[in-house]
């Protein structure tokens, strides 16, 4: 795993410098509980699914409650990651649990 490829916001602030300083980049959504790594979508940095809150979350809903955001400009990275967390969870070789079809991040670009 690259860990210098890869940033994981405290907190929403700091998530949506992120964004905004890599609209190009790919955001991989995870429960903020270590042993919920059954849960692992990979979205690009421009999906309204990441970057806008939803229902009834609140400021620091992103980041700093139930879910955490690793980022990265590369999806390789996150990849590393997913497959790393995965894997302690008797899945090895397992990668995202899901990418997001609303935004196809593994498709070409639009
Ligand atoms: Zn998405």
């Amino acid at each position: 795993m690259k860990a210098e490829q890869t940033f994981v916001p405290k907190s929403d602030l700091n998530y949506r410098a992120w964004l905004a300083a890599n609209p190009g980049g790919f955001v991989l959504n995870r429960y903020s509980s270590e042993n919920s790594s059954s849960y692992l979508v990979l979205h690009r940095a421009s999906c309204d699914y990441v970057t806008k809150l939803k229902g009834t979350a609140t400021e620091g809903g992103h980041t700093e409650h139930n879910y955490l955001k690793v980022c990265s400009p590369e999806i390789a990275p996150l990849a590393a990651y997913a497959s790393e967390h995965s894997t302690k969870h008797g899945k090895p070789g397992q990668s995202f649990t899901k990418l997001c079809t609303r935004c196809n991040p593994a498709g070409d670009d639009q």
